[in-house]
């Protein structure tokens, strides 16, 4: 009996049902964890995905062919069981469960596990083999409590009002720009967002999800009260619009030394809409599968500790590009 799930050169794929994960190249049929660019390409005959996903996927990939589907509702195609559950992180995100008669699959997409009140959090889901993303699998990142870090922030914007000069914030424009708009503290003054960011939110208001109140940035760069957020590739033109400003990131990777001086901004808050290596150990060890497939990330080193530590695991090639430093598109 052929395995449920094979790693092909255009994704992962599952032979039984003729269906492909996050696919890298043209398909006919396209299982979708997120609307991220690296998860969800341009180019397939269809889509299926959380049904909170599709309006994003539509604003960013045009015209589709797109079908959602409920948290834990099953389908069957051809004897495979399929389902979408919770990922928690971003709207819409899932991990995707395979199963036959014979073994069970999820694949994690991007997950985390803190709860940022406004995706679905993260449900570990049980099976036999998983595939994990690996983004921030190192020791040295561990994330401090949501609460801790939103404090950091509102004081951060607090201080810059007092000085009065605007605060502007470099955030992915699916993810972190709602997790901001949704727990930063808005009675220290208005939140004004990159157009890019009004439109996701737009997308996701759309899907009938609400969402703290947030404008679109518009024409005022002179409001010093304002928190601007705004996504990584447009951070220079907009900071050179609002002049003097101060200038912050908010990234997982603000957890390394040195990584703040090198994007050249002020100030660095750490905050992932990805799995820390606490986070990562716990999910695994949830699913109670008996072999780990990792990817999207530190995946070497993150299979090797897990070999070692009795978990079976390899590493799978993919084209997932994760949460890069430096990144051309928001992904
Ligand atoms: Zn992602
Ligand atoms: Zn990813």
């Amino acid at each position: 009996m052929a395995p449920l799930i094979r790693f092909t050169s255009k994704g992962i794929y599952c032979p039984q049902a003729d269906v492909y994960i996050d696919p890298w190249k043209s398909v006919d049929k396209a299982l979708i964890t997120h609307a991220h660019a690296d998860h969800a390409r341009r180019g397939h005959k269809g889509y299926l995905c959380h049904h909170h996903s599709i309006n994003i996927l539509k604003y960013r990939l045009g015209n589709i062919n797109v079908q959602g589907i409920e948290y834990e509702k099953t389908i069957n195609i051809n004897g495979v069981t399929i389902s979408f559950h919770p990922a928690g992180h971003v709207v819409g995100s899932a991990q995707i469960k395979l199963q036959n008669n014979k073994e069970s699959w999820v694949i994690s997409g991007d997950y985390k596990i803190e709860n940022d009140n406004l995706s679905v959090p993260f449900q570990p889901v049980t099976c036999d083999y998983f595939i994990t993303e690996s983004t921030f699998g190192l020791p040295v990142f561990q994330w401090e409590d949501q609460r801790v870090v939103m404090d950091k922030i509102n004081k951060w914007w607090s201080h810059n009002k007092e000085q009065k000069v605007p605060s502007l914030i470099s955030a992915y424009s699916l993810g972190k720009a709602q997790r901001l708009i949704q727990n930063v503290d808005h009675s220290i003054g208005p939140v004004l967002c990159h157009p890019a960011i009004a439109n996701t939110n737009e997308a996701i208001i759309a899907s009938g999800i609400k969402m703290k109140e947030s404008h679109p940035i518009g024409d005022n760069y002179n409001n010093t009260e304002a928190l601007f957020i705004c996504p990584p590739a447009a951070i220079d033109s907009l900071s050179k619009k609002l002049g003097k400003s101060s200038v912050a990131i908010a990234s997982g990777w603000m957890a390394l030394r040195g990584a703040r001086r090198r994007r050249n901004v002020e100030h660095g808050f750490v905050l992932s809409d990805h799995a820390d290596w606490a986070g990562l150990n716990q999910a695994i060890r949830d699913t109670g599968a008996q072999k780990v497939y990792v990817t999207h990330g530190y995946s070497d080193i993150f299979s090797k500790w897990l070999n070692e530590k009795g978990i079976p695991s390899q590493t799978v090639e993919t084209a997932f590009e994760g949460e890069k430093m430096v990144e051309t598109e928001e992904v």
